[in-house]
């Protein structure tokens, strides 16, 4: 009878033992940089905060913002992430100074950034070097091009905005921290804006110390630091994966898509949208629109203009081996009539 005792209580001291192991592992290891747009994650154990965020999602709506983290005690995160939400993503339309009009324009589409000494993944053709990306945007800054937010684009191509010639729209996939340490002051610095695609399951507690050696998510913090450049948007809550090369909006049902979503965007407050490798079908442009999604961006590339279908709206792909004359052939500078000038 006593070593039964004993055997049941050791069985269940290594039980908690397994899982507090299993938990810190998943907290602590510093996750190996892998290109999500090419290659599958792994399976990861979901935060605790998340399954009280799908409880509360189901539950009451409103009661959602204060339980979202409630397990970690994170007060500083739920502070910030209702200071994100109050001063809300940029609505306001700018006056512009339009001599000619844009007929169509170029959504480009970046990801992770390092500089050349920092990678240490060379052949991940998701990650740009820095200083071309600098480059590039002095060219939009040299050039006279203005930037524009999500919200004015849509009001372009609903015909409610004329916007200069020579407008861009730039935007990041996933939500990375080199977004805001090597991008925001460079976009800053033009007075340019972007847009940042969350994958909001990957939203760190706390801000972290910019560490080129591992893959880094943005905090809520950084996004409420980030307003004056950045808006951020919808890149799913954590079906940014894949299963046998399919992105899961084509293999999860329709009831695990719209929970997801909904979770997207009740943390981005945003009604704009990047499908995860570009992968969707009828189905997802029905829930899309029925979760009051306006905008989507897809990874085929092209111009954008009005009378495009507005859930599925092209972007360029920005990668290592663009060219700068590739670049200007995107943004519309005719290379061949600036080299004869
Ligand atoms: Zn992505």
């Amino acid at each position: 009878m006593e070593n039964k005792k004993i055997a049941v209580y050791i069985t269940i001291m290594v039980a908690v033992v397994f899982i507090i192991g299993v938990t810190l592992c998943a907290k602590n290891t510093m996750p190996i940089l892998q290109a999500r747009e090419i290659q599958s994650p792994n399976e990861k154990v979901s935060p605790a905060n998340e399954k009280v965020l799908i409880e509360a999602l189901s539950q009451d709506q409103d009661e959602t913002l204060t339980m979202v983290n409630k397990e970690d005690g994170a007060n500083e995160s739920i502070n910030y992430q209702k200071m994100y939400i109050e001063k809300g993503n940029n609505t306001s339309i700018r006056n512009f100074e339009i001599e000619e009009k844009a007929e169509a324009i170029p959504v480009l589409m970046y990801h992770h950034l390092l500089t050349k000494d920092e990678n240490p993944f060379r052949s991940n053709s998701a990650i740009l070097d820095v200083k071309n990306f600098q480059e590039q945007m002095n060219i939009l800054y040299e050039n006279n091009y203005t930037t524009i937010t999500l919200y004015e684009l849509e009001q372009f191509l609903l015909g409610n905005l004329d916007v200069p010639k020579n407008t861009v729209v730039i935007t990041f996939d996933d939500g990375y921290l080199s977004n805001i340490h090597y991008a925001y002051p460079i976009l800053k610095e033009y007075g340019f804006v972007a847009s940042i695609f969350m994958i909001t399951h990957e939203v760190h507690e706390t801000s972290e110390v910019f560490n080129p050696n591992v893959l880094q998510y943005l905090s809520y913090k950084d996004m409420v630091d980030t307003l004056d450049v950045f808006t951020y948007d919808n890149h799913t809550h954590n079906m940014h994966r894949l299963e046998n090369g399919n992105g899961y909006l084509l293999t999860k049902s329709s009831e695990e898509i719209i929970q997801d979503l909904k979770i997207n965007m009740e943390l981005t407050h945003s009604p704009y949208f990047a499908y995860p490798y570009g992968h969707y079908n009828e189905e997802t442009l029905t829930i899309l629109e029925e979760l009051g999604i306006r905008m989507a961006f897809t990874v085929e590339r092209g111009l954008v203009k009005k009378g495009d279908s507005l859930l599925e709206l092209n972007r360029y792909g920005i990668f290592p081996n663009t060219s700068l004359r590739q670049f200007k052939n995107i943004i519309g500078l005719n290379t061949r009539w600036s080299i004869l000038k």
